[in-house]
């Protein structure tokens, strides 16, 4: 079933072109900005001037450049309003220390990436008093049972890091808004494929650091949402992002303006060689996790949920049972074949590969990696787009022919 696609609403975002009439919005490298009469400063510190006035503050506030940006996420995520943040951990901490005050509540899915998990696990509680309780996601009735008087937040990943399960937006939605809780969708690895919002979800983050921006050179996030939610993040008495500062720098924000017109292009490519890749993974015997798959636990869920212009994603895991193996194969793919690098992250054009146990996840003890069905050997793929795909096959069926004479 294809959904809505996000990228119409972009094009018919307004365009910003350069101050000369560049085909490029102009890098405002600014951190101050002025105003041309003194009693506007205290009318903009009292926030009654704006960026809707087109008055600006400081840039560790709204910044004319990052601001472009963020219209241009808030299009792609059907938001009323988005601002991007210097990393995918900066929008994530921020969005939740903005929900949430000291003694409330989250429940969050007990499968996401291992940074936020120990923000939720170790840091909140700490630091803040926020607490939050684990459960699988995909059992709606636990997510019910999970949540108390004090839950604010529901928090899940469109598609999970590194299990790769599906949340059932809608389903999570209902249960949020029953409880007058928000339903805080991670969609890093689904951009454009997922649309949370249009499914019900409160607030979107990413970590553009992937996918978005693409090129594995700059680190970077996104915070998609309400007005309300937005404004709140810049308040100058109680909002996470003026007062703990990650907001990104407007060159960051210029470099990936100049990518997201292409994602579209490459989420299709990466979706393309992923789902060829499972399935050529799958024949030979493999046990392989993909949402494109058909074996795959949520593939009838992410049919319904997924635009189709975009597969199923770029990323797939490949369990090779212990540690030892996955990192003899990983080994033998680059260092002998040259299929891709030994990295964590993801969304690059080329390949990219990571035990995730022993990475990503390593911040989950064993028996939480276990709950969440991270088992040692899991090989987290992005699968890149650079090579053909025939000779990416061939370099991956040599590794495996490889891995199997060096086990025998
Ligand atoms: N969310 C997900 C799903 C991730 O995989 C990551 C990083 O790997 C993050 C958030 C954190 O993003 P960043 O590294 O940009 O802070």
């Amino acid at each position: 079933m294809s959904t809505r696609d996000p990228i119409e609403a972009m094009a018919e975002t307004r365009h910003e072109f350069g101050e000369h009439g560049g085909v490029n919005m102009s890098i405002e490298a600014s951190t101050t900005f002025t105003v041309m009469r003194a009693d506007t400063m205290p009318e903009l510190f009292k926030g009654n001037k704006a960026v809707r006035d087109g008055c600006f503050l400081y840039s560790r506030h709204f910044n004319p450049t990052v601001y472009s940006l963020g219209l241009q996420l808030a299009a792609m995520e059907g938001a009323e309003a988005a601002y991007c943040t210097a990393s995918g951990m900066g929008a994530i901490s921020s969005v939740l220390m903005q929900l949430c005050d000291a003694g409330d509540h989250i429940v969050a899915s007990n499968t996401i990436y291992g940074g936020t998990y120990a923000l939720l696990h170790d840091f909140l509680p700490r630091k803040c008093g926020i607490t939050t309780s684990f459960v699988d996601s995909s059992d709606l009735a636990a997510v019910e049972a999970a949540i108390t008087e004090r839950t604010r937040v529901i928090y899940v990943e469109s598609i999970a890091n590194p299990t790769l399960r599906v949340a059932d937006i809608q389903g999570l939605a209902r249960i949020a808004a029953a409880h007058g809780a928000q339903l805080v969708v991670d969609n890093t690895f689904s951009p454009l494929l997922i649309s949370p919002l249009a499914l019900g979800a409160d607030v979107v983050v990413h970590s553009m650091t992937k996918f978005i921006n693409g090129a594995s050179d700059v680190v970077a996030g996104a915070v998609c949402g309400r007005n309300e939610l937005i404004q709140g993040l810049m308040d100058l008495h109680t909002g996470p992002l003026m007062l703990l500062g990650p907001t990104m720098d407007p060159v960051v924000a210029a470099h990936i303006a100049l990518r997201v017109p292409h994602l579209a292009l490459r989420m299709a490519e990466h979706g393309r060689r992923a789902l060829d890749l499972a399935e050529r993974l799958q024949a030979r015997g493999l046990t392989v996790c993909y949402p494109g798959l058909p074996t795959h636990p949520d593939h009838a869920l992410i049919q319904r949920l997924r635009c189709d212009a975009y597969g199923y994603g770029g990323v797939l895991t490949l369990d090779l049972g212990t540690e030892a193996r996955a990192d003899a194969l990983m080994d033998l793919l680059q260092n002998r074949h040259r299929f891709g690098y030994m990295a964590v992250s993801l969304g690059f054009f080329d390949t990219l590969m990571s035990c995730s146990g022993s990475s990503t996840s390593s911040e989950m003890d064993e028996a939480d990696k276990a709950a969440a069905g991270i088992s040692p050997g899991l090989v987290r793929i992005s699968v890149g787009y650079t090579g053909s795909a025939e000779q990416r096959w061939a370099q991956m069926a040599a590794a495996l022919d490889d891995l199997d004479e060096v086990a025998a």
